[in-house]
């Protein structure tokens, strides 16, 4: 392949061979849907290498690196698309601009967009155990991870002969991940059929608003209130007041805790003030140190909708009584770390059907299941119709993994300490490629990467040294089991 000098902020780091191919990486624009150009670039890497290099109809790329050498195959894997986001006022044409690298201290950054370490620092570390002349390996690059993970998910099954799968796309040298969350959301649709309206009442907005929210895996240990059960709160008081549901909706998106719900009521004349303690009672109960800003309005307010049938509004109050919400399961290990969640997400009406979304987590397939039957019966117990969408497999922990064993094996010989085991509470893309080779033993890994997916993205250029010597030593020593 043609030799480019180096960028200046790359100039001298080591190992050489390892920057190198990430230069490369810096100058293809690659954001998801557009791996065209790095896809290939690695075909022509593997020429010049007269490896195989063999694409699946998902656009995914996998070479074979000296399939005749002896030993087990260990398959080194990251994705080849990133996140562009430029910082505010900075022009970048993420179809055609390069990026460029920034050196500050230890960190490499960007000039004013996403570096695309993640994961590009992963795919440099592939690329130069490719020039290693170790074997046998494969390198698998997938398309699609930043939006879903569907390149792994529309990857062909057995592709692989690997026997261990070592992922490059952790963001941690204390850490190795052993485990991820599949997921499945749950759909629970109530009738939603429309009354007729009484006369001479007064009508309230009601605004749960201030929640801290987060992302519904990484976030969901945190104890933080849940807008949709707070503004079911409210709704219990509504009905013992006599009044009537018009309007309603709560949450932003089905992998984020909601963190604001609305409705808009009439209720009879006069019962305003007792709605607005009633309200103001259970803010000071919801407004705990997790969420010191939820708050909860109620003001006058105006809607063109009639009111809706008693029935359903009282089914919609018992459901978002009954619904679970929050980490149901610790890990055996660690009660920091989840095991079961599910996240009560959204609230949505459409014409005359009412729909709550939640999103059940869990490594481990059986336990998703149990949590779909308990949703599934509480729907059926409050009229509601039920189903699943949007699955994706886990990734359940092996702490008998042989990759494990020589992974902390080559992590303690060098590092002088024990790793920290993490079991992510989110997708990755192992949970799909192992749910497609069974048996296949796996392990993900990276070096320390900050604030990924933003334009304060930065990479550790000691730690990038250290983990390359650490994957080299693990292929090694793989290699030799
Ligand atoms: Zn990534």
């Amino acid at each position: 392949m043609a030799r480019r000098a180096l960028p200046p902020a790359l100039a001298g780091l080591e190992p050489k061979i390892v920057w190198k191919h990430f230069a490369d990486l810096l100058r293809i624009p690659r954001c998801s849907g557009n791996e065209a150009g790095v896809r290939a670039h690695l075909e022509k890497f593997a020429k010049s290498k007269h490896l195989k290099a063999e694409r699946d109809d998902a656009g995914n790329l996998l070479l074979r690196v000296r399939p005749e050498a002896p030993g087990p195959v260990v398959c080194l894997q990251g994705h080849m698309d990133m996140v562009g986001v430029a910082a505010d006022g900075v022009q970048h044409d993420w179809t055609a601009d390069p990026v460029t690298p920034r050196r500050d201290g230890d960190f490499i950054y960007a000039e004013g967009t996403t570096l695309g370490a993640d994961n590009g620092i992963g795919l440099a570390f592939a690329m130069a155990m490719v020039d290693e002349q170790t074997g046998p390996l494969e390198i698998l690059c997938t398309v699609d991870e930043e939006v879903g993970l569907t390149g792994a998910s529309a990857m062909k099954p057995n592709w692989l002969q690997a026997k261990f799968l070592v992922n490059l796309d952790s963001e941690e040298e204390s850490s190795l991940t052993v485990a991820c969350s599949g997921g499945r959301d749950m759909v629970v649709t109530l009738p939603w059929p429309r009354a007729a309206r009484t006369d001479g009442r007064e009508t309230v907005a009601i605004r749960v608003k201030g929640l801290r929210g987060g992302h519904s895996g990484i976030d969901i240990n945190k104890g933080r209130s849940n807008a949709n059960q707070v503004l079911g709160r409210v709704l219990a008081e509504v009905a013992r007041l006599g009044g009537a549901l018009h309007e309603v909706a709560g949450g932003v998106k089905r992998n984020a805790i909601a963190p604001n719900a609305n409705a808009v009521v009439s209720l009879p004349a006069g019962k305003g003030d007792e709605l607005k303690a009633a309200a103001e009672q259970i803010q000071r109960e919801c407004a705990t140190a997790s969420d010191p800003d939820l708050s909860i309005e109620t003001a006058p307010g105006q809607t063109d909708l009639p009111p809706v049938a008693a029935e359903a509004s009282e089914r919609l109050v018992r459901l978002l009584e009954k619904l679970p919400h929050g980490v149901l399961k610790s890990t055996s290990h660690n009660p920091d770390l989840p095991f079961v969640s599910i996240n009560l997400a959204l609230i949505n009406v459409v014409d005359d059907k009412l729909t709550v979304i939640m999103s059940g987590r869990s490594p481990v397939a059986g336990e998703l299941d149990a949590l779909e039957t308990r949703a599934r019966a509480i729907a059926a117990e409050h009229g509601a119709t039920f189903k699943t969408e949007n699955g994706y497999p886990g990734w359940a922990p092996n702490y008998d993994s042989p990759l494990l064993a020589i992974t902390k094996r080559c992590y303690e010989q060098q590092f002088g300490r024990p790793p920290t085991l993490l079991e992510i509470h989110a997708g990755l893309e192992c949970g799909i490629i192992g749910s497609k080779h069974p048996g296949l033993d796996m392990i993900s890994i990276g070096p320390d990467l900050h604030n990924p997916h933003s334009p304060q993205e930065h990479v550790s250029i000691s730690s990038a040294q250290r983990m390359y010597k650490l994957v080299k030593d693990l292929v090694a020593e793989l290699q030799r089991s």
